[in-house]
């Protein structure tokens, strides 16, 4: 098993809803694509992607599958 990093300060950013590379607000990210009915992946001025979860009403980094499906869904639709 491996030892997964804690980075405490980027955790207490993404709680108090800031973007954990400019500290922007989330609340004002874009919305960029909708993963599910309560899931939401939005993107940061500074390009860096989180996902909106509705039902808890909070953010967390985008996981790489998470991006992944954005950037299949990009394809489908170049214009977006
Ligand atoms: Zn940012």
């Amino acid at each position: 098993m491996g030892i997964k990093l804690i980075e405490p300060f980027q955790k207490v950013l993404i709680e108090k809803r800031l973007c954990v590379g400019c500290t922007a607000s989330l609340d004002k990210a874009k919305k960029i694509s909708k993963l599910s009915e309560k899931r939401d992946l939005v993107e940061c001025k500074c390009k860096r992607r989180y996902v909106y979860n509705k039902e808890f009403n909070e953010y967390q980094r985008a996981t790489f599958a998470e991006e992944q499906q954005y950037l299949k869904e990009l394809n489908k639709k170049p214009l977006l």
